[in-house]
């Protein structure tokens, strides 16, 4: 009795399995199809300075819309891209958009890319990023690439000769969801990072966890050290950001800024990002 009700339950999971890799299938075949048809939009999130609300530039984020399912969110659409491969053309086509999306705003923002470790792992993204900055004319001085550590664990060498060569082309680096991943310390230690983005999930527990307060001022502490700037992501309430003035964090990305936005909507009437005006109007900047 005992021993079929494992077989059933096999069984169950199986059917369960089976039923999970042919949605993946479905969707790595529908993802293939929407790069193709151009049915990949770009969204933008401000990111601001804590400090003044200037606008410091907007991070580049990949949406999908599914004919048939709405909303894909990325946290479910960039694994069955890495396992496939075909985050390189994907992550091309992001680069390449955002590039030239961006060489066509009044002003010069900085926009930040996320990077898959896959598409890190490729000897030729230098070039690649090289050639997308001379076919669409963006300058390479306000071009981030934003990696995780996931992205340096898989191999180390090859992680600093590639960062060191977009490095040399002026683009700059931001190691993303700081605080969650492997090893830290020693990533700050040998690699070369031009900000570092403190993970939200310090920021969701920062007014009633003492050890995650602590744990930011600690990071603002060895940024400041490190001569590094730190943004926090995941703002959400004006009281975060009064926190992170007085811990004169650098700067900040969140809900309570801005919401990533289509391309088209994230200039207000005054030019700049409406959202992150009005969060900022009649505050009184610190002075630093
Ligand atoms: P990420 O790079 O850490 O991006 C920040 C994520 O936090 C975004 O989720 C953004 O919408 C969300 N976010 C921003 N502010 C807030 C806030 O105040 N509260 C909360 N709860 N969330 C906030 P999204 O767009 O769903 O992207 C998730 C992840 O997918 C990204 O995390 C990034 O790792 C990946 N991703 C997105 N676009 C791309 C892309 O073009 N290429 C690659 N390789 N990965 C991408
Ligand atoms: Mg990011
Ligand atoms: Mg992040
Ligand atoms: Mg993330």
């Amino acid at each position: 009795r005992a021993k079929a009700d494992v077989t059933r339950a096999i069984c169950f999971y199986e059917l369960r399995m089976d039923e999970a890799s042919r949605t993946r299938q479905t969707l790595a075949r529908d993802l293939r199809r929407a790069l193709e048809l151009d049915q990949l939009e770009l969204h933008y999130q401000v990111q601001t300075s804590v400090s003044t609300g200037e606008i410091r530039g907007f991070e580049v984020l990949l949406r999908w819309t599914h004919p048939e399912r709405g909303h894909v969110p990325p946290s479910e659409f960039i694994p069955i891209a890495e396992e496939n491969g075909l985050i390189m053309a994907i992550g091309e086509w992001v680069l390449r958009t955002a590039c030239r999306q961006a060489a066509s705003w009044d002003k010069p923002y900085k926009i930040a890319v996320n990077l898959s470790p896959v598409q890190f792992a490729h000897p030729d993204l230098a070039s690649l990023v090289k050639n997308i900055l001379t076919e669409t004319g963006f300058d390479a001085r306000r071009l981030e690439l934003e990696i995780t550590e996931s992205t340096i664990i898989a191999d180390k060498v090859r992680t600093l000769q590639t960062l060191r060569r977009i490095r040399e082309l002026g683009v700059t680096i931001a190691l993303d969801d700081f605080g969650v991943g492997y090893s830290s310390l020693d990533t700050l230690r040998s690699f070369p990072f031009d900000k570092i983005k403190l993970d939200r999930s310090f920021m969701s527990e920062l007014e009633e966890n003492p050890q995650a307060k602590a744990i930011v001022r600690a990071v603002l502490t060895l940024g400041k050290s490190l001569n590094i700037p730190v943004l926090a992501e995941g703002v959400e309430t004006d009281d975060q950001l009064t926190i992170l003035q007085t811990e004169l964090c650098d700067e900040a990305q969140g809900f309570f800024l801005g919401r990533p936005k289509p391309v088209e909507q994230i200039f207000g009437l005054e030019g700049a990002d409406s959202d992150a005006d009005q969060q900022f109007s009649g505050r009184m900047p610190l002075a630093r």
